[in-house]
């Protein structure tokens, strides 16, 4: 997520045409989710998955190896993100994810506490093998869900130990709402 210093001087690089872009976008009508407009006549220019130029025309930045999209007809959108959303109660997360893409989400703020309730930090574990494999970018919020009560139920629950080091996961944004209310009225000291 965070860019070093020669990848901004790649971006800056490639936006003035001494580096080639990896795609240009050309013809679309581009919506401006700042202003609400939706002007035309604009081309995008793209670099290691980044945007490094948008104006009325890219083709400084075309190389031989450039690949061109024809977008005449069509709208270009920035990706939407879901700030908030669970991607585990009816399937497993990558199938989830799945349904995400076409409708124009690419990234999504995601609990974990369906496979969290269950195993643990090790459901966590599971979460992020299932999300690393797919193209929506998934930013986790750890649960604190699990697990309801130590004396009704014996389902796996995080140690304080195993949330410091979800906690310090690039991928992790924070926690998440908490569900064990038992535990949180009876002031339980192990609740993470
Ligand atoms: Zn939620």
């Amino acid at each position: 997520m965070t860019r070093t210093k020669a990848e901004f001087q790649r971006l800056i690089r490639a936006a003035i045409g001494e580096v080639k872009a990896d795609l240009i976008i050309t013809g679309g009508k581009l919506i401006n989710v700042y202003s609400g407009e939706i002007p035309e006549g604009f081309e995008i220019a793209v670099i290691g998955g980044r945007i490094c130029y948008l104006g009325p025309s890219a083709q400084h930045s075309c190389g031989e190896e450039t690949e061109i999209i024809d977008a005449s007809g069509l709208y270009v959108s920035p990706g939407f993100i879901d700030g908030h959303t669970h991607i585990g109660h009816y399937a497993r997360p990558f199938e989830n994810l799945q349904s995400f893409l076409p409708h124009g989400t690419t990234a999504i703020v995601a609990s974990c506490d369906e496979l969290a309730t269950v195993f643990g930090f090790r459901g966590l574990k599971v979460f992020w093998e299932e999300v690393e494999r797919h193209p929506v970018r998934v930013y986790t919020l750890v649960s604190m869900v699990a697990r309801q009560d130590p004396l009704l139920c014996n389902t796996a629950s995080f140690t304080q130990a195993e949330m410091t080091e979800a906690l310090a996961d690039p991928s992790v944004l924070g926690m998440v709402e908490i569900v064990s209310w038992l535990r949180l009225l009876h002031c339980d000291d192990e609740l993470p």
